[in-house]
């Protein structure tokens, strides 16, 4: 599929992405998120379903599968 941003040629290809969200102040990290890319511009697509998954996910506020290290850019 055609990049939506205007001007780009690019294409989404599938790809696992790692998705962050805030949710209650706090920072969520998703990784292996199904995503469409742009091969040029790195925009980013999330199916409904997908979307809907997420929010499901954070509902549910199961145990986080790791942690990662969190930076602030200063
Ligand atoms: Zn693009």
């Amino acid at each position: 599929m055609k990049c939506s941003i205007a001007g780009c040629p690019g294409e989404y290809e599938e790809r696992e992405i790692v998705h962050t969200v805030r949710y209650y102040g706090e920072v969520i990290v998703i990784d292996n998120v199904p995503a469409e890319v742009c091969s040029v511009c790195g925009d980013v697509l999330l199916k409904p379903e997908t979307v809907r998954r997420i929010e499901e996910l954070l509902h549910s506020a199961p145990q986080p599968a790791g942690t990662v290290p969190l930076y602030k850019y200063v």
